[in-house]
């Protein structure tokens, strides 16, 4: 007789290239800029099509950007894993919540479901990474990759001048992807959906305000950057190189 094999994980990667690119000035958007070759948002969206671990990708895509990513982005480089493309918000925050939302619609018949938040202007990811992003999340249901800090931040009254110097020794740069257990983010995201809050500039405090979940800090790269001014792209290129 036939088991019923019924599948431990399944894990759904957003990627969010719904952004303007204002601080990167001209008028095509950082995610869809060249970078050897193939436009930044390709890179991680080969990262996760290559990953044994994802089993289907959200693509966010900005307004009236949909028919140009399914043509251009999709099928032109052919990433199986893309099963839809929603259309992006106001900040960050909306864009995820749209991509949420579809998420949500089904329900894949797993043990456990796992969402990998990931920025598209973030073209470094790779495997290794979401490996392990893989393993702590199964742990510790939140995570988020991160990188000790480099340099003094201080902290700022808003007339430009000092009112504190946080411990460097507590600091860390927050990356992507962050990754979380289904229904805790989608809890959480109900949550702060309903109220405006335009402070919100990443999915770990989403995650923080709504709920007592901890979120666990695994290290990433300094090379993961997120493409976002001009003096961006020639180090990308360096790093895109090196990799070759
Ligand atoms: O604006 P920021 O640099 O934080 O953007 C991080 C990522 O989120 C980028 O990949 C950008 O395209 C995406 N984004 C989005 N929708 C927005 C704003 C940013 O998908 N409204």
């Amino acid at each position: 007789m036939e088991m019923e094999n019924k599948k431990q994980t399944y894990c759904t990667a957003i990627v969010l290239a719904a952004g303007q690119g204002k601080r990167m000035g001209g008028n095509v958007q950082k995610q869809f800029l060249e970078l050897k070759g193939r436009p930044v948002i390709c890179h991680s969206l080969q990262a996760f099509e290559d990953s044994d671990k994802i089993d289907e990708v959200i693509l966010v895509a900005g307004q009236g950007k949909n028919e140009y990513c399914k043509k251009e982005i999709v099928e032109k480089y052919g990433f199986r894993k893309v099963m839809v493309i929603v259309e992006g918000g106001k900040e960050r925050y909306h864009s995820v919540w749209n991509a949420l939302q579809k998420a949500g619609e089904s329900d894949h018949g797993a043990e456990e479901e796992y969402i990998f938040i990931h920025d598209g202007a973030r073209p470094f990811l790779d495997v290794e990474m979401i490996d392990r992003g893989y393993e702590c999340v199964r742990r510790d249901k939140a995570c988020v990759f991160a990188m000790p800090v480099k340099d003094t931040i201080k902290l700022a009254d808003g007339n430009d001048y000092v009112c504190d110097t946080p411990n460097r020794a507590y600091l860390w740069q927050i990356q992507t992807p962050q990754i979380f257990e289904k229904t805790l983010i989608m809890q959480a995201y109900k949550s702060i959906m309903e109220y405006e809050d335009e402070t919100i500039t990443d999915d770990a405090m989403v995650v923080e305000k709504t709920t007592g979940r901890k979120v666990r800090l695994i290290k990433g790269s300094y090379e993961n950057i997120k493409i976002t001014t001009p003096e961006d792209l020639p180090i990308a290129e360096i790093f895109a190189e090196k990799r070759k």
